[in-house]
């Protein structure tokens, strides 16, 4: 009970708002269950200064909101920082629609920032500030991609271990914070908490498949259907145990290393592409190294050799995410232990690691 009244409490202290205390600024994104927007207060009086970010959803905006404010209150570091969230009722639309409110963490996603040519020395550049003269080359972009994925992992631990699935894992909802000068996570649409039971039975038509892990389903199909919160909450951490769905989450984080690593997979048909190869080789990453690297382009070639670095700690690790059996992925966890990890990351000189 205590997270309830710690919740009541929380709300009643916490600053409430509505539709008229927002200025609506430029479209960010629209998806087939809302819009988002840059959004600032219009009493510029108000304790809460500075750019928000606005997205009015439809039914699925509730789930949104309790989502936030688990994180907000469990692992408030890993997602985006979350200021409110309610339900404005309207004549128009029925049942009204649900605004979510955060701060506006910067203007970059990951994917934005993984399709210019810079790529990875402008995060190198965001994480560290400008002018590190160092040398480019092989060995600094393997440490610029082994701190943005630590940073990943971190953030998805945190969710982990409160016990939320994200299930929509892309560059697209990976968003740099110029705050914290770190990645942090957003859109938790899809997520699921599996201690509660909230959000139980999976919406699989929310989810994006270029980046799904193969089985699609995060609960093996013979778990019965969503029980009541409070038997969810005695069973769940078996259920966790038994079918370990945060493994899905894994499948999208290997994903995207590969996408930084090589660069022909940053496209949305290369990316395509390479799910196709990969299915063809029954989800084996050995398998498709094999059948490429003999006719492999240099861009390809580059990636194999970062990832060949320190006797091929790399690979190692991305082909401990992506595999087709989610009981042999690594966790989030266990992926931060990993030896990869052990080098000094972006410039151990930085304040930042
Ligand atoms: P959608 O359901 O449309 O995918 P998202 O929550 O992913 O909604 O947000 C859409 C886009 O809005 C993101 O890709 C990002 O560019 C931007 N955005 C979302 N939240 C923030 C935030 N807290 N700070 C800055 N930009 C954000
Ligand atoms: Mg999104």
């Amino acid at each position: 009970w205590d997270m309830f009244v710690l919740a009541f409490i929380e709300r009643a202290f916490q600053q409430s708002y509505r539709k008229d205390d927002f200025v609506i600024g430029k479209k960010l994104g629209e998806g087939a269950f809302g819009v988002v927007y840059k959004a600032s207060l219009a009493n510029k009086g108000s304790p809460k200064q500075g750019d928000l970010v606005l997205k009015k959803a439809t039914e699925y905006g509730a789930v949104e909101i309790w989502m936030n404010e688990r994180v907000r209150r469990a692992c408030a570091n890993s997602c985006a920082d979350f200021v409110y969230g309610f339900l404005e009722r309207s004549s128009k639309t029925k049942g009204g629609e649900y605004w979510l409110i955060w701060r506006f963490e910067g203007e970059d996603t990951l994917s934005d920032l993984m399709l210019s040519k810079e790529f990875p020395y402008n995060v190198e550049a965001k994480i560290l500030g400008e002018g590190q003269g160092l040398e480019k080359g092989l060995e600094r972009e393997n440490r610029i991609v082994q701190t943005i994925i630590r940073q990943l992992l971190f953030a998805l631990d945190g969710l982990h271990s409160t016990g939320i699935v994200h299930r929509d894992i892309k560059p697209q909802n990976i968003i740099f914070s110029e705050g914290s000068r770190t990645f942090k996570i957003i859109d938790l649409g899809a997520a699921a908490d599996l201690r509660v039971g909230i959000n139980y039975i999976p919406k699989e038509f929310l989810l994006d498949p270029r980046y799904t892990a193969p089985e699609q389903y995060i609960m093996s199909t013979q778990t019965p259907s969503a029980p009541s919160a409070p038997v969810a909450t005695a069973l769940s951490p078996v259920l966790w145990q038994m079918n370990l769905p945060d493994r899905f989450d894994i499948y999208s984080v290997g994903l995207i290393f590969l996408q930084m690593v090589f660069p022909s997979l940053r496209t949305d048909n290369g990316l395509i592409q390479f799910n196709r190869q990969l299915k063809r080789c029954n989800y084996d990453l050995d398998t498709w190294r094999s059948t490429v690297e003999p006719r492999a382009s240099p861009d390809l070639r580059k990636g194999f050799e970062l990832l060949d670095l320190d006797g091929g700690i790399g690979w190692e690790l991305v082909t401990s995410m992506v595999r087709f059996k989610a009981r042999q992925r690594t966790s989030a966890k266990a992926a931060l232990a990993h030896p990869y990890f052990n080098r000094e990351g972006l410039l151990g000189l930085s304040f930042m690691q």
